[in-house]
């Protein structure tokens, strides 16, 4: 399969040629992608500022909430065909495919259409008499514009619809610039908006690239109003200082190294073999996943050893096989990145439950054993920074106030969890966490209607729910004079 990009409603091929896209649990090339240069990535404005200033998309509610619906209708009827890529492409493991890879992201643009029908679209603030003057004033929601859309490979369905589906419900024009390493999952999107679905041309567009400086180019762009970006706290920070210059609204969605914090009345077990499971499920690529495992210093031996016996049960394995909960990492490059933390791990003075290295008998993929780190304490770099490899780093506190004080002592703020028998406890710590998401006693965050975003340098603003949705809009006040 040789996929191309979407412009000004139409298919086509690349400006500077084409590219591989790689099975990264077998290293083989899957097939080819366009490969959008500085050309395409300009016309692709022209064409989201053309839609966005001389159709009248952005104020027809009805057209956009029909567009939508056809939209995750085609995605439902290729669902089979969808998986088989992402599965291929992204490395996730397929029983992940029903629910956040692939399915829950698609039902989400059902969601976001309902929403988007339903919403109050403007506010009778009533009148008044300001200096004098009798004004009727009214709030009214717009959209922003033209969205330029960045996102990374690790979960990309979930995160392009959560960026596509609000942006287009609330009226704006997309340019969306999908991660180099899962090109395909952003490309069939593009070619069902051309074939299976009313969207009017230039409304979506989707450039496929090698070189990451065509996501740049979307945070420059002086037609570009905002930019709604998933990636790295490197470079999030790059593209806020890219978008100042042209004083575009940012949104941010970037890294964590969120806690899993259990408190001393806990099932210390149960809990340990939760939080392995969370950090294995698709090789630990995930965000938000709790990849610090925060256990009363009294039990620590004892977790870790639960932990890496849970952690060396899951191993890891081919993402086609619907008992795989942990498959390879996306790339060559990210496998050296998670090795290169195994390695700092020892010399930082810790040691390997379980796992640190490649499995035994696997000589193709970019596997990486399930691994637990032991003997550290917050302060290591393992411990502080993000690796986004199926890796958990287990550490001791003393008590509850001790180990809300851990959990919050890291640039990120993504998300959390916490576990324990007393409920006032439990919401003691969670209501001290600072972050964007708790899971509160096994309690499940993800959902399309629920906010998601981080505190401090894990972002700017939410993706999903009502929170996303309004991301998406700007607010204008008509005052009306009254005689
Ligand atoms: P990355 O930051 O390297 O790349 C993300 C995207 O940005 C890619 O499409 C890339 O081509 C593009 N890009 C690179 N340089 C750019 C620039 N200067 N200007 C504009 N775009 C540019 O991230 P990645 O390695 O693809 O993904 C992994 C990271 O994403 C992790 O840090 C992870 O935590 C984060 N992430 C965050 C969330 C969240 O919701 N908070 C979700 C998923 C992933």
């Amino acid at each position: 399969m040789r996929t191309s990009l979407l412009i000004d409603g139409d298919l086509v091929d690349g400006g500077a040629g084409g590219f591989d896209t790689i099975n990264p649990a077998t290293e083989e090339v899957l097939g080819q992608v366009a490969d959008g240069d500085v050309d395409d990535m300009d016309r692709a404005i022209a064409a989201a500022r053309t839609a966005f200033d001389d159709t009248d998309w952005s104020r027809d509610t009805a057209l956009r909430v029909h567009c939508l619906r056809q939209l995750r209708d085609a995605l439902v009827d290729e669902i089979e065909h969808l998986r088989s890529i992402t599965v291929a492409e992204v490395g996730a493991p397929v029983a992940l495919t029903y629910g956040g890879q692939l399915q829950m992201p698609v039902d989400g643009l059902g969601y976001i259409a309902d929403l988007a029908e339903s919403y109050e679209w403007t506010t009778d603030l009533g009148m008044a008499a300001p200096f004098g003057k009798p004004t009727r004033r009214t709030v009214v929601r717009e959209p922003c514009g033209v969205v330029g859309a960045v996102t990374p490979w690790n979960f990309p369905h979930q995160i392009n619809f959560a960026k596509l589906g609000p942006a287009l419900a609330a009226g704006n024009t997309v340019v969306l610039k999908p991660a180099p390493d899962t090109p395909w999952c952003a490309a069939e999107i593009g070619r069902i908006i051309k074939d299976r679905t009313d969207f009017p041309a230039g409304v979506v567009n989707i450039v496929t690239s090698s070189d990451h400086r065509i996501g740049a180019q979307l945070t420059e762009d002086p037609r570009v109003d905002l930019v709604s970006f998933t990636g790295s706290t490197a470079t999030g920070r790059v593209v806020m200082a890219a978008a100042s210059q042209t004083v575009k609204k940012v949104f941010l969605e970037l890294g964590g190294k969120s806690a899993y914090i259990v408190l001393d009345d806990a099932d210390l077990p149960a809990a340990c073999a939760a939080a392995a499971a969370g950090v294995a499920m698709h090789a630990g690529q995930g965000c938000a996943f709790t990849t610090r495992l925060l256990v009363p210093r009294a039990h620590y031996d004892e977790a870790v050893a639960t932990a890496s016996a849970a952690m060396s049960g899951i191993g890891c394995g081919d993402p086609a096989d619907p008992g795989t909960l942990c498959g390879p990492l996306i790339s060559s490059r990210q496998r050296d990145r998670v090795e290169g933390y195994l390695t700092l791990a020892i010399a930082e003075g810790g040691w390997f439950g379980c796992g640190g290295g490649r499995p035994a008998g696997r000589d193709r993929g970019f596997y990486i054993e399930p691994t637990v780190i032991g003997g550290l304490t917050n302060e290591a770099r393992v411990a502080r920074e993000e690796i986004f490899g199926p890796v958990l780093v287990v550490l001791a506190h003393d008590g509850d106030a001790d180990a809300v004080r851990l959990a919050n002592d890291s640039p990120y703020g993504l998300s959390g969890a916490v576990v324990g028998a007393d409920q006032n406890r439990v919401d003691w710590v969670a209501a001290r966490l600072r972050t964007g998401t708790v899971n509160v006693n096994g309690g499940v965050w993800y959902a399309a209607d629920a906010p998601f975003g981080g505190y401090k340098q894990s972002g700017i603003g939410r993706e999903m729910g009502l929170a996303g949705f309004e991301e998406y809009l700007e607010t204008k006040l008509l005052a009306k004079g009254v005689q």
